[in-house]
């Protein structure tokens, strides 16, 4: 789970990270509100879970209480869309923090190493950069240290980081303080990523996290009681915050044709096989075992949320639950519910030839294969737009 900036930054406040003093709000009088308290120039930022802000719009320096209501009426409730999240996010607050002089922009980051079982901490000069770029373009400058689960996060560890991404002696002691308090406050709150980019060196030689990020392992979100309130002000996306309240593995695609299966590598193929038939899937569904019409009629309620939908495909492979027992709870679904899409089942595997019989003569489409029930979606779908 990702929150957002402010929430970010309250937290490594917390734990002794120095942070722009500043306040979310939700409206431009608000932004003028807190410009007038902080009575400097402040930076307005949108508070949206995707990265290059600044470059999408997003961010908005504002000399006076009034700059400041006029960038906020800019950037709240309007689409902001980077290269790396070309659909866009709409931003229902902002974050008017005062401005800071930028002098040196650096990367610091503690995320999770799976490869090297550690956690590991990065420090880069090249601040203020996506650190992926960084990452593909120039590795060198970022200097990875891996942190010792038993020791945790050692001074010398720090030390060899700063030094490693060559980071001047002067800063060394500042910035080791700064990943302490950093760390603390990973392990804390069960964060898989927790980052500062950029970290600031002020022209007055001061140390401060101008932006923030953490994730959160959503796993240990049950012994976090504190943050699970945050959890209702991060959602990503609503229909996969509804999918998670109904038990359903759902990731939201971008596409309009939907896509609802039994079993994670069933559906993942069922989305490769939609794309290649010349269609965008608009979801991943698992349904896991079983198809009982009322788990069916909630995943095609929720499959439905998403308006860019055109059309169904169910891909059903019948094991334990046999395909006439499938067949059935779909269709007992469907009596339930008024569904004016177009809807492709493939049923394969024990009694499939019983369940397709099932479907004859309904509005459900039966189909053989994945590839004949992909192409089948693809053409009702696009004879439709
Ligand atoms: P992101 O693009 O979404 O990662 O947003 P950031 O918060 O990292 O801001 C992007 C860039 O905007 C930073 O690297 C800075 O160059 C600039 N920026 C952000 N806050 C301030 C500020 O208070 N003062 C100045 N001068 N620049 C800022
Ligand atoms: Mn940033």
């Amino acid at each position: 789970m990702k929150l957002h900036e402010y929430q970010a930054k309250q937290i490594l406040s917390d734990f002794g990270v120095p942070v722009p003093q500043g306040e979310v709000v939700a409206t431009p009088a608000g932004a003028r509100a807190i410009a007038e308290r902080l009575g400097k120039p402040v930076v307005v930022k949108a508070q949206v879970l995707m990265g290059g802000r600044g470059k999408a719009g997003g961010i908005k320096l504002a000399r006076t209480p009034d700059e400041a209501a006029e960038a906020a009426e800019s950037i709240l409730g309007k689409r902001l869309v980077s290269p790396q999240n070309p659909q866009g996010l709409v931003a229902e607050k902002v974050l008017v923090e005062e401005a800071i002089e930028i002098q040196r922009e650096y990367y610091i980051g503690i995320t999770i190493d799976r490869t090297r079982q550690r956690n590991v901490l990065m420090v880069s000069m090249q601040g203020g950069m996506d650190i992926e770029e960084v990452a593909a373009q120039n590795p060198e400058a970022i200097a990875t240290v891996a942190i010792d689960p038993l020791l945790g996060l050692t001074d010398y560890a720090a030390r060899e980081a700063l030094y490693g991404a060559g980071i001047p002696q002067e800063q060394v002691r500042p910035l080791s303080a700064l990943i302490h308090s950093l760390y603390r406050a990973y392990i804390a709150v069960d964060a898989n990523l927790a980052e500062i980019n950029p970290c600031v060196i002020t022209s007055d030689g001061r140390v401060i996290a101008a932006d923030a990020k953490i994730t959160l392992d959503e796993n240990a979100l049950f012994r976090q009681k504190r943050l699970e309130a945050l959890r209702e002000e991060s959602i990503e996306d609503p229909i996969e915050e509804e999918a998670s309240r109904r038990g359903l593995a759902y990731v939201r695609l971008g596409g309009d044709i939907g896509i609802i299966g039994n079993g994670a590598g069933l559906v993942m193929s069922t989305v490769d096989e939609v794309a290649r038939a010349g269609g965008r899937p608009a979801n991943f569904l698992d349904i896991g075992g079983g198809a009982r019409a009322e788990r069916v009629r909630q995943a095609v309620e929720l499959v439905l949320m998403d308006p860019n939908v055109k059309g169904l495909l169910f891909n059903i492979f019948g094991g334990i639950t046999r395909g006439d027992e499938v067949a059935r709870g779909i269709l007992e679904a469907f009596s339930t519910m008024e569904v004016n899409v177009p809807v492709v089942v493939r049923l394969a595997g024990t009694h499939a030839e019983e369940g397709r019989a099932l479907l004859q003569g309904t509005p459900l489409i039966p189909a053989e294969t994945m590839q004949e029930a992909a192409r089948k979606i693809v053409e009702l779908v696009a004879a439709r737009s």
